[in-house]
């Protein structure tokens, strides 16, 4: 096994597989270190959105079990129900083992080593290079990619300043009779009041469901029995066969910096989830991308790369996500001033969060729109 890379990223997700494909395709010299044997599921609904479809730089149709040109959301007690449609799909259903692994299939196909059940053990940071230890032996590069997700060991042990916040998720794979399975055909569910702060979710795959809890709180309070309810409530209880994962997911972008040590922090490694919804695939393709241009642009240099990546977040991603954290703290943090905003302007909301999904829109440009409903309704609660 060759030792010595331009780049070696640390793990196989969207972030990572994004940054190996485009740095192999400019020729650079990457290796891409996964701790799981391939493919490997991964905890996620696994809704890929039109605005991750976007910016994904390589075709993966074949992945994708069903596409939703609808999204529908419910508010509850108050009793409110919008649907959205869309031409283009507004999310498309993957399983992330399959997904991942098309996307990482792109980047080996375009040059980069994949070497799987290669844990990343440690790691140490020189003037002009950084040593890998792993459970494979050692290696080194000019350059590490920490693409090693929620709770990777890269940023915590290299000391990269952190503040991100984690919040708790869980997913079950729901295996239903098929004509249960029809009723969700095309669309992705979202149910609001069922626990607080969070909100649950339905997503259809080609031969079960993807149902899931979250809560924007550190701590999921009474987690279970919300997901246990929400199976009743969908008409569930009849599953065949449930798998029950959990995970974390970072809402809120560590503080930066994002380049240190000759290490760059991308996906969720970097706490790239819009706060909104916890989708994070968007951002770890994107930041993956991001991340890669810049070192490829700046040819490796320390400094020239921390200064890009830095600018090129401050530009895109890091806006995006402070625009984003003033909706999800109307949504998560006030239930009745939310269930005001919606019984009014409800129908508009989701409009323009649909469109926020399918990447027609930016938080950023709603801004001012949210702002004129808080202003609006401050008074009033
Ligand atoms: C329950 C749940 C549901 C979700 N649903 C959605 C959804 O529907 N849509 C959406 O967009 N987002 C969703 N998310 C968020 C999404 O899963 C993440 O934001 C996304 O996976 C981030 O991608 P990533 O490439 O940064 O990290 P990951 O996909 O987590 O990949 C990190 C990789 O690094 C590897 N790794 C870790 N440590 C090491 C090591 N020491 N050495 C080598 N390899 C290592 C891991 O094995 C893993 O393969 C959900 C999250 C959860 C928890």
């Amino acid at each position: 096994m060759n030792n010595s890379y331009d780049v070696i990223v640390v793990g196989s997700g969207p972030a990572g597989a994004c940054a190996a494909w485009r740095l192999a395709k400019a020729g650079v010299a990457v290796a891409v270190l996964e701790k799981a044997a391939l493919p490997r599921y991964k905890t996620c609904g696994g809704g890929v959105v039109g605005r991750a479809m976007r910016v994904l730089p390589v075709d993966v149709r074949h992945v994708v079990e069903q596409d939703c040109h609808t999204a529908q959301l419910h508010i509850s007690p108050a009793g409110l129900s919008f649907t959205t449609h869309r031409e283009a799909p507004i999310v498309s259903m993957t399983m992330r083992s399959r997904f991942d692994f098309a996307l990482l299939s792109a980047a080996q196909a375009a040059g980069a080593i994949v070497q799987q059940k290669c844990a990343v053990n440690a790691i140490a940071s020189h003037a002009d290079f950084v040593t890998v230890f792993t459970n494979r032996g050692s290696m080194r590069a000019k350059f590490v990619v920490a693409a090693d997700g929620a709770l990777g060991m890269v940023g915590r042990t290299m000391g990269m300043e952190d503040g991100r916040i984690l919040i708790p998720a869980l997913e079950y794979e729901v295996t239903v009779p098929h004509d249960r399975l029809d009723a969700f055909h095309d669309t992705a569910r979202f149910d609001f009041g069922l626990l607080p702060h969070g909100y649950a979710w339905a997503f259809p795959k080609r031969d079960h469901l993807s149902i899931g809890v979250l809560s924007m709180t550190k701590r999921g309070r009474d987690f279970k029995q919300s997901i246990e309810r929400y199976l009743d409530m969908l008409g569930c209880r009849a599953a065949t066969q449930i798998e029950r994962h959990g995970f974390v997911i970072p809402i809120r972008p560590r503080t930066g910096p994002f380049v240190d040590k000759r290490i760059v922090l991308v996906g969720d490694t970097a706490g790239f989830v819009d706060p909104v919804t916890g989708e994070g695939i968007s951002f770890a393709i994107q930041s993956g991308l991001v991340a890669a241009q810049c070192l490829i642009d700046m040819q490796l240099r320390e400094e020239s790369v921390r200064g890009a990546y830095r600018q090129s977040l401050s530009e895109t991603i890091l806006p995006e996500l402070r625009a984003a954290r003033v909706l999800a703290h109307l949504m998560y943090h006030f239930p009745r001033t939310r269930s005001w905003a919606f019984s009014h302007q409800g129908q508009r909301l989701c409009e323009a969060v649909t469109d926020v999904m399918t990447g027609k829109r930016r938080y950023r440009d709603l801004a001012f729109s949210f702002q004129t409903v808080f202003r609006f309704l401050r008074p009033r609660c």
